[in-house]
């Protein structure tokens, strides 16, 4: 099992899933090396900002409802929480709540407290996070300072869960830790899974668990299932403590996203016995086929998805055509998280675009389940190799890649690199709702999306004419991978034919 809930601490995903940061190649050489085992991580001997993986922690586990957060640490690891409530601001919007900010303290770690200790100052942010939000449940997510220090978090939490009575619960996720950002998904998972998920009294077996994010799928989701007799039960953000506890009742758990949902859905099947469904990601055609098949095989439900799918195929299918044909041989960058770009390279290939290079923002050899991730593997099935690199949104290599292979557009999930794009005059997508190209409907909005953004590209072109990107001529004539140090590093003319100019 590779989910251990004895452990106080996640095991990062360096070490559990033989995860990278750096990679430059072709999609069937990293699935052929993933498969082999012999993947090795290529270091930058230069590297621009990243993420750290205390801000996907807080603020997946910010947006729970009725939970606190405390972070332990100097003021400035509490940075990314604007970010998380910005987010957490969408989401009660879309279900029409009062609006509010998340419930966040940080405890302000000065040098004097990293000299002599900030067990202190925990304690007393744990004691005002009660009295200020009276929450179910709090969070202590943990930061380079507090874990240099050596901080006994474990025995301050104790301590302060004895005075206040609910769940204080450790979240170990210090910037340190881990090179990928993702890592603090499964340290907020592993938080939920040791602490709050209960084991269940009743099993409820037609109850689905959904991970997502936002959940603007909600609706539709739930019109789905309920024609295959199921009911979905979307989170873990926008839940209560109450309701997550009981999420071992679910007779599965499905996720929108392989990246996000892999600890927490292998978590409920190896510890509390809910079937996780392995699936390509819902988005495009073939994808959403895969997903609601392989559900449908998990909760014995096989003869109404078939139904369903027929359905709509045949009601889909002569706008997806005209839809094909106007994006045929469009070529197209890709640059997500690892999940998402493999799953939105398959679908944008699908649509008959031309995936020109994939960008992933670190990428993991194998998943909790174990085996390579089936969106990478699927992508070997094509005829055609495709060149990919894993960068931790090192926009230095992005920038050069698109000014050299020039594509029509560039399609991505995180503001930080698309505007860049945009500001090249290349037009760009920003799929930043994790239901974009969801099922046949949302794969059909989302070329209509493709096609508006490549008819009227006025906005890039024009910024274009007055940006200067902040990078020199030098670098912009050097290999975008110069600065990856890769064992087996491609020759420079196999280099140079991948980035040739398209
Ligand atoms: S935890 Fe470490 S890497 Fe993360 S924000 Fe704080 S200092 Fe930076």
């Amino acid at each position: 099992m590779s989910i251990n809930l004895d452990r106080s601490q996640v095991i990062i995903r360096e070490k559990r899933l033989k995860s990278i940061v750096g990679y430059q190649g072709t999609i069937k050489d990293l699935a052929e090396q993933s498969q082999s085992g012999c993947l090795k991580n290529a270091s930058r001997g230069f590297s621009q900002a990243t993420n750290c993986n205390s801000g996907c922690a807080q603020g997946y586990l910010s947006s729970i409802t009725d939970a606190a957060i405390v972070n332990h640490g100097p003021i400035g690891c509490a940075g990314d929480v604007a970010g998380a409530n910005a987010g957490f601001q969408w989401g009660q919007r879309i279900r029409g709540w009062n609006q509010r900010n998340v419930r966040v303290i940080n405890t302000n770690m000065s040098e004097k407290a990293v000299v002599f200790g900030g067990d202190k100052i925990l304690k007393e942010g744990i004691l005002k996070a009660y009295e200020r939000f009276k929450p179910k449940a709090i969070f202590v997510t943990t930061s380079c300072a507090s874990g240099i220090i050596g901080d006994d978090i474990e025995s301050t939490i104790k301590s302060a869960e004895a005075e206040i009575g609910i769940p204080v619960v450790p979240v170990f996720c210090e910037g340190f830790r881990s090179q990928i950002w993702a890592s603090g998904f499964d340290a907020a998972f592993h938080a939920l899974l040791t602490r709050i998920v209960k084991p269940a009294e009743k099993k409820r077996p037609e109850l689905v668990n959904v991970i997502n994010f936002v959940g603007s799928g909600r609706a539709l989701i739930t019109e789905i299932f309920g024609r295959l007799g199921l009911v979905p039960q979307f989170g873990t953000q926008y839940s209560s403590i109450e309701e997550i506890s009981r999420w071992s009742e679910a007779g599965a758990t499905i996720s929108i996203c392989g990246t996000l949902g892999g600890y927490m859905g292998n978590g409920l099947e190896q510890n509390f016995g809910v079937p996780y469904v392995t699936a390509l990601q819902p988005h495009g055609i073939s994808g959403f086929d895969d997903w609601l098949t392989k559900l449908g095989e998990t909760v014995g439900k096989e003869k109404e998805v078939e139904e369903y799918l027929a359905e709509q195929k045949i009601l889909a299918a002569p706008e997806l055509e005209e839809i094909k044909f106007k994006l045929k041989g469009k070529k197209v960058v890709v640059g997500m998280g690892p999940s998402f770009a493999h799953n939105y390279i398959r679908f944008l290939e699908d649509l008959g675009m031309e995936v020109v290079w994939g960008f992933s923002w670190h990428y993991d050899a194998k998943h909790d389940h174990g085996g390579c991730p089936s969106c990478t593997v699927e992508l070997t099935k094509k005829d055609k190799d495709i060149p990919v690199s894993v960068s931790d949104q090192q926009n230095h290599e992005v920038i050069n890649l698109l000014s050299k292979v020039k594509p029509d557009i560039f399609i991505g999930r995180h503001p930080g690199m698309s505007v860049w794009a945009t500001k090249m005059g290349i037009p760009a997508i920003m799929v930043s709702d994790e239901y974009s190209a969801f099922g046949y409907q949302g794969t059909i909005e989302f070329g209509h999306r493709i096609i508006d953004a490549l008819t009227n590209n006025n906005l890039a072109l024009n910024l274009s004419k007055r940006i200067n990107l902040p990078y020199t001529e030098w670098w912009l004539e050097q290999d975008p991978f110069e600065f990856l140090e890769q064992n087996n590093k491609r020759t420079e003319s196999e280099n140079k034919k991948n980035v040739a100019v398209r």
